[in-house]
C-alpha cells in the first residue's frame, strides 16, 4: 500500500480524513478552553504561555491545512500518517509543557495518540508512538527536573519538578511509559483483530459468491454437456462407419483422423468441464491417503519420466484415513502433480508430503521448483477457463477446487514467480476403521 497513491474510497484514507478533521475540532476545543482559563488568571492577555497556546493553535491549523492540500498528492499513505502522527506527539508535548510540565494535566494526550495510531498504523506504528512519547515526556521532566527548563506557573500554586524528590519525578516518567506502552499493546491488539475479522470476513464473501456462481453455472453446464455429448457421438460414429465403406485415400484418411481427434477433444473438454462445473456425486467410502497418493504418484512418476527430467520424492505417514471417493482423489492429485511438471521447464523436483495437523486434519503438500505464479495470476488460478499455458484448458485447478469443495475439504497456495509453488491440501480425518 505505501507505495501508490493513496485511493480515495480507502479505508485508510477515509480514516486519516477523519483524524485530520478531529486534530482541528479537538485541539480548538482543548486550547481555547484552556486560553480562556488562563486568561482568567494570568495578568496579561500577552504572558508568555499565553503566546505559546495561541502559537501551538495557528500551528496546529497551518499543519492540518498543509496535510489537506497535500493528502490527494501522497504516495506514500503509511509514511504520511507515520509523519502526522510523530508531529502529534511533538504537539502533546508541547501542550504539556506550556500548561505546567510536571503539574500538567494533559499527559493523557499521550495516550489519545497512541490510541488512534493502533487504528490507523496497527502494531508497529503504535509501538513506534509509544516510545516516541516515552521519550519526550522522560526527557523534558528530566530537563525540568536539573532545572534547564523552566515551567510557565501561570496561577503561582503548581510546582516544578524540580521542587520534588528525584525518585517522584521517575515515578512519574516510569508509570507514564508503562501506560503508553499498555495502551499501544492493548489497542492495536484490539485493531489487529477489527482488522483480522475484517479481512476473514471479505474473503468468506467472497468464498459465497463463487460457490452461488458455481451453483448456477453447474446446473446450466449439466445440460449443455448433454447437449453437446450427444450430437458429437452420432458424429464420431458416423464418420467410422464412412471410413470403414470408403476406399482408402491418404488425404481422406488425414481430414477423418482430424475429425475423430478434435471430436475426441471436445468430448473430453466438455466432461471436464461438467466435472467441474457438478461433480458426480461418487461412491464415499473409508480410504487410506497415503495408499492412494502413491499409487498416483507412482503412476504419475511413470508417465511423466518419458522426456521429462522431474524427480519426484514422496513422503508419506500410514494409517491416515479420509471419507471420500477414490476417483476424485486420484482426479484431485493428478491435476495438482501436472500442473506442478508443467511448471518446471527443464529439470526440476516435485515434493511431496502428507502429515496430520492437529488430529483432525491431515495435509497433502505437492510443491514444485518451477516457474511460480505473479500476485494476478494467483488471483484467478481457481477460475475456470483461466491458463496461461498456449495448449491449456484452465480447468484442472477448477475441477480441483470444486471437488475439495463438495467434501468440506480445501486448499492453500502459496507462490513465487520464478522459485515454485507450493499447494497445500487439507481434509478432515476420520476414525481408521477396524
Ligand atoms: P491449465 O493447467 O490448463 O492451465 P489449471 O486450472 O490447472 O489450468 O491451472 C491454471 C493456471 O494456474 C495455469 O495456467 C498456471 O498459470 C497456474 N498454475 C497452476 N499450477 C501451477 C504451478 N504448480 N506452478 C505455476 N503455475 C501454476
Ligand atoms: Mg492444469
Amino acid at each position: 500500500m505505501s507505495d501508490f497513491y493513496i485511493k480515495p474510497e480507502s479505508e485508510f484514507y477515509q480514516k486519516l480524513q477523519w483524524l485530520m478533521l478531529s486534530r482541528v475540532l479537538f485541539t480548538s476545543l482543548l486550547l481555547g478552553s484552556t486560553i480562556i482559563l488562563q486568561l482568567g488568571e494570568s495578568a496579561s492577555p500577552l504572558a508568555p504561555p499565553l503566546l505559546l497556546l495561541y502559537g501551538l493553535i495557528a500551528g496546529i491549523f497551518l499543519l492540518s491545512f498543509t496535510y489537506a492540500i497535500i493528502l490527494k498528492h501522497v504516495k506514500r499513505g503509511i509514511l504520511f500518517a507515520h509523519v502526522q502522527i510523530g508531529i502529534d506527539t511533538v504537539v502533546v508535548t508541547l501542550i504539556i509543557f506550556v500548561t505546567g510540565c510536571y503539574s500538567s494535566i494533559f499527559s493523557f494526550l499521550y495516550l489519545v495518540v497512541i490510541i488512534y495510531s493502533s487504528m490507523l498504523l496497527f502494531r508497529k506504528g503504535s509501538m513506534i508512538m509509544a516510545a516516541l512519547c516515552s521519550i519526550q515526556y522522560g526527557v523534558m521532566l528530566n530537563l525540568e527536573y536539573y532545572r534547564i527548563l523552566e515551567p510557565f506557573n501561570t496561577a503561582g500554586i503548581a510546582l516544578s519538578a524540580a521542587d520534588y524528590a528525584g525518585s517522584h519525578v521517575l515515578y512519574k516518567v516510569v508509570i507514564t511509559m508503562v501506560a503508553c506502552f499498555a495502551v499501544a499493546i492493548l489497542s492495536s491488539f484490539l485493531s489487529e483483530e477489527e482488522r483480522k475479522t475484517k479481512k476473514e470476513l471479505a474473503d468468506m464473501e467472497d468464498h459465497v459468491k463463487r460457490v452461488e456462481k458455481l451453483a448456477v453455472l453447474g446446473e446450466m453446464a449439466a445440460g449443455l454437456v448433454h447437449e453437446i455429448k450427444n450430437p458429437l457421438a452420432s458424429l464420431t460414429g458416423s464418420i467410422q462407419l464412412l471410413r470403414e465403406d470408403m476406399d482408402y485415400d491418404p488425404q481422406h484418411e488425414r481430414l477423418m483422423q482430424i475429425v475423430l481427434r478434435e471430436a475426441d477433444r471436445l468430448s473430453s473438454l466438455v466432461s471436464n468441464f461438467l466435472l467441474f462445473a457438478k461433480p458426480p456425486a461418487g461412491k464415499t467410502e473409508a480410504i487410506e491417503l497415503g495408499r492412494v497418493l502413491s499409487e498416483v504418484v507412482e503412476l504419475f512418476d511413470k508417465e511423466t519420466r518419458k522426456g521429462r527430467h522431474v524427480s519426484v520424492t514422496n513422503t508419506v505417514i500410514p494409517n491416515v484415513w479420509v471419507q471420500m471417493d477414490a476417483g476424485h482423489l486420484r482426479q484431485v492429485l493428478w491435476n495438482l502433480l501436472l500442473n506442478a511438471a508443467e511448471a518446471i521447464d527443464g529439470s526440476g523436483h516435485i515434493k511431496i508430503k502428507l502429515y496430520p495437523l492437529k488430529n483432525r486434519f491431515a495435509c497433502i503438500e505437492i510443491s514444485d521448483d518451477g516457474c511460480g505464479m505473479t500476485r494476478e495470476t494467483l488471483k484467478s488460478i481457481f477460475d475456470p477457463f483461466f491458463t496461461t499455458k498456449p495448449g491449456g484448458t484452465g480447468l484442472g485447478l477448477s475441477i480441483v477446487h470444486s471437488i475439495l469443495e463438495s467434501y468440506n475439504s480445501w486448499l492453500e497456495v502459496e507462490s513465487k514467480i520464478n522459485a515454485g509453488t507450493t499447494f497445500i491440501l487439507k481434509f478432515r480425518l476420520i476414525r481408521p476403521p477396524t
